[in-house]
């Protein structure tokens, strides 16, 4: 018997598609009935992703592009309507993280992460909302953090924290806008996650970790699958009268 959770034969366009959290993302929807158009920069795994969803029986297609050229976005999108037709659901997932102390942040470390983790947002928001007002029907799902909300320690990354606080209002703001017109936007906000990001900033700074897990209620990092099981509710008719929410996963952390 279907349930609001299934996705048979929906489309889904998932940013940062090619690993960590963007990658399990396109493996839940998958199983959860979903054909998937894996976007982001590196080819090698997004077709990797791509043949994941193959492999669950479902239609899988990888195409690259950088989020934050909006040209190369709209090429993205108008390639993925092409040959799946629609799109039913959006999840950005696509970011980078960069740590510096505010006072030496140089100005293209500021520009980057607020163009691939804000402007990227936005950009696939407004080519893939179009589509989907003009169908009436849509649901996005926006990759925050809990960042967004708190000031993380020790490390320095005010740029990361602002994108992402502003991810959260852009969301909001989304999901006012286009609420009347069967367009839904969410976003779901993690705290430390297991993926390449989270190990890239440990390297230098192993001693990090233990104020993480001592911040963080259960002691531990979360896993891929546990942000995108909460993806997979907003982009479903399970969550149908929930938009402009933001949807915690950070194991407790933002609770003290
Ligand atoms: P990750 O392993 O570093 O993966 C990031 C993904 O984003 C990669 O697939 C990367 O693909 C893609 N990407 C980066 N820049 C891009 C660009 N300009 N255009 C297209 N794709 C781009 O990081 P993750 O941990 O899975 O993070 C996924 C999302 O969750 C991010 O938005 C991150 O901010 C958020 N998040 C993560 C954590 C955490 O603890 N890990 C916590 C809170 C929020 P390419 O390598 O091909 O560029």
């Amino acid at each position: 018997m279907p349930t609001p959770f299934d996705l048979t034969d929906r489309v889904a366009l998932v940013t940062g598609a090619g690993r960590g959290i963007g990658r399990e993302i396109a493996r839940t929807l998958a199983d959860a009935g979903a054909d998937i158009v894996a976007v982001g920069q590196t080819a090698e795994g997004l077709e990797e992703a791509a043949a994941e969803v193959r492999q669950r029986g479902r239609r899988g297609l990888a195409v690259v592009a950088d989020v934050s050229d909006s040209l190369q976005v709209d090429a993205a999108v108008e390639r993925a309507i092409g040959e799946f037709g629609r799109i039913d659901i959006l999840v950005n997932a696509a970011g980078i993280a960069r740590h510096s102390a505010s006072e030496e942040t140089s100005d293209d470390d500021w520009r980057r992460i607020i163009a691939v983790n804000l402007d990227g947002t936005y950009w696939c928001c407004r080519a893939v909302g179009r589509h989907m007002l003009e169908r009436g029907s849509g649901a996005i799902v926006n990759i925050a953090s809990m960042s967004g909300s708190i000031v993380n320690v020790p490390q320095p990354q005010a740029a990361y924290n602002a994108s992402k606080a502003a991810v959260i209002q852009l969301t909001r703001s989304l999901a006012s806008e286009w609420a009347s017109r069967g367009v839904r936007v969410n976003s779901v906000s993690p705290g430390y996650i297991a993926t390449a990001m989270t190990e890239l900033g440990l390297k230098p700074h192993p001693d990090w970790r233990a104020t993480w897990l001592a911040m963080t209620p259960m002691g531990r990092l979360g896993n891929p699958v546990d942000v995108a099981y909460a993806v997979w509710y907003l982009a479903s008719d399970a969550s149908a009268f929930a938009t402009g929410t933001d949807l915690i996963v950070d194991g407790g952390y933002t609770v003290r």
